[in-house]
């Protein structure tokens, strides 16, 4: 496994679901693999045009998923209805991974946008393990 993550980071969601929504300083996107998709429609009995649309130019990223007045459709109460089926873009969350080439190797980092970095117990390298294995096992 060949990548970077920060050091000493703490990290506990709170589900505060800052991350579900927009916010007076982001419009979130939150995009979705077709698999992802195909599985919470099978999951919820809704077809994909009804919980998402098309996005262009965000590949391997094809859907993205709808707002209901700034906030995901699948926010209900402030809790996610689909947490066992969320997308990776909101597993990884407030992780993201991308890849250096000039360092050639993946960088996970983190967003100061969460409110619960820097908050609760230091991530270890196998909490990043589990989310680098869990994007190659999803992204094409
Ligand atoms: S799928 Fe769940 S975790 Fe992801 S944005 Fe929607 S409500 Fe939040």
């Amino acid at each position: 496994m060949d990548f970077t993550y920060p050091a000493n980071v703490c990290f506990e969601c709170n589900g505060c679901a800052l991350c579900c929504g927009d916010t007076d300083h982001k419009l979130r996107h939150i995009l979705l693999l077709e698999s992802e998709a195909e599985e919470i429609s099978a999951a919820t009995g809704r077809p994909i045009e009804n919980f998402c649309n098309e996005s262009n130019g965000t590949q391997p990223y094809i859907y993205e998923m709808k707002k209901f007045e700034g906030d995901c459709v699948f926010l209900k109460d402030h809790k996610c209805t689909i947490y066992e089926m969320r997308p990776l873009i909101c597993r990884f969350y407030p992780f993201e991974l991308k890849f250096d080439k000039d360092k050639n190797t993946h960088v996970f980092a983190a967003t100061e946008e969460c409110p619960m970095i820097g908050q609760g117990k230091p991530l270890a390298k196998k909490d990043f393990e589990a989310l680098y294995t869990l994007a190659n096992e999803r992204l094409p």
